[in-house]
């Protein structure tokens, strides 16, 4: 699967005039329900029809499925193809496997998207952000495969093999070049874990000459990668890590750019796409309209394009970021008072302003 526009990942997708799109909508728990509701209302203010599937996964689940994530969730992405999700919650340290850790396993969504990209109107350090996160998504310490080694040690695998490593450098390459990237850097730890991470790096190499004098590759040590971030981000284009340090550095760049409230992100694999925000299911801001329904709505946006509706999905990401850049009706973590609905709502008015 080959993006074709900046932001987009599916290749050869094509506006059909007045199609429907079946959609799989997860809302998740937590702020999940309220941000897929102010984000329902952004899209039904584009000229874009969505037929949502509407299908429940988590810990509310359980009880009635005996897992946080019954077939029927999975079946109906893989009809649909494509997912909008919000984030679901996952009590540390006992209970069932990660709901969203499956799901990608399930669904074979091997790339994990996460553009970070500095808006007007938010009060960060740097204004010149534009980074593209690619992280693996289907191994490396995400396999679960731990044990405890006596009463008082535990052991966790980590599996990095060269097919996924290379398929996900391949995929950074490829996004590269479709959307005018100039550079693609590894991260890795491959002086300390030589065989894992230094199979990372030597099938991102592989995978770079094949690049060679189209887009520029690098590679940096994660921990020097973190503190280059966050002294020079503008060095950096598309970044592709292994499945842990992606997780991480993801946050890190969703910090440079205003914060985990307007962090998108999209699960790519062959037979389908999620698209979910970086952030979790803040369970302590659950059902108070506070949380910023950004992240789910560039998603959205993302997705759009993803459908082959690279122009709806450009209307959305505009009608954002001048409500951002406006500054009057903003969520909290923005510095604002407005409330997730009324959040959503300006965005949609913007939509149909725009329209008009
Ligand atoms: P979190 O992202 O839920 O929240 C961390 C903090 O970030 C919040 O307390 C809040 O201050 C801020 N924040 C997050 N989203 C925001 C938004 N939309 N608007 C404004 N502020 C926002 O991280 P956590 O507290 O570590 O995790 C909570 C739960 O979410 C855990 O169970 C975790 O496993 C789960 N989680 C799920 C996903 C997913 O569904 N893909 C991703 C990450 C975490």
């Amino acid at each position: 699967m080959v993006p074709r526009h900046r932001g987009a990942h599916r290749p050869g997708a094509t506006r059909m005039a007045s199609m429907t799109h079946r959609i799989t909508l997860i809302p998740g728990d937590g702020i999940g329900p309220e941000l897929a509701e102010a984000t329902r209302r952004v899209l039904a203010a584009t000229d874009v029809r969505i037929e949502w599937e509407v299908v429940e996964a988590g810990e509310s689940v359980i009880e009635r499925y005996g897992t946080p994530l019954p077939e029927h969730v999975l079946e109906s992405i893989r009809r649909n193809r494509v997912a909008l999700k919000g984030p679901i919650t996952t009590p540390v340290g006992h209970g069932f496997r990660s709901a969203n850790v499956t799901l990608r396993q399930a669904l074979g969504l091997y790339a994990n998207v996460r553009p970070a990209r500095s808006m007007k109107g938010l009060d960060t350090r740097y204004e010149n952000v534009d980074l593209v996160i690619v992280r693996e998504n289907t191994e490396d310490l995400y396999g679960g495969i731990e044990h405890m080694v006596g009463p008082d040690a535990a052991e966790s695998i980590k599996i990095i093999t060269r097919a996924a490593s290379e398929r996900i450098a391949r995929y950074a390459f490829e996004y590269a070049v479709a959307n005018g990237r100039r550079k693609v850097t590894a991260v890795h730890k491959a002086n300390i874990m030589k065989l894992s991470d230094g199979l990372f790096l030597e099938s991102c190499r592989t995978i770079a000459a094949a690049y060679e004098g189209r887009v520029e590759f690098e590679d940096r040590i994660v921990d020097n990668m973190c503190m280059q971030l966050v002294q020079k981000p503008e060095l950096y284009d598309v970044l592709v890590l292994p499945n842990l340090y992606g997780d991480i550095v993801s946050d890190l760049a969703a910090g440079l750019v205003g914060g985990l409230g307007v962090a998108p992100g999209a699960n790519i694999g062959t037979e389908a796409a999620v698209f979910e925000p970086v952030h979790g299911s803040a369970p302590r801001y659950a059902g108070l309209d506070r949380s910023n329904p950004t992240a789910l709505i560039l998603s959205a946006a993302l997705m759009l394009r993803h459908l082959g509706e690279p122009a709806a999905a450009t209307r959305v990401e505009a009608a954002v970021r001048a409500v951002i850049a406006e500054g009057r009706t903003v969520t909290y973590d923005l510095g604002g008072t407005s409330g997730t609905q009324a959040f959503g709502e300006a965005v949609a008015d913007r939509l149909s302003l725009a329209a008009v």
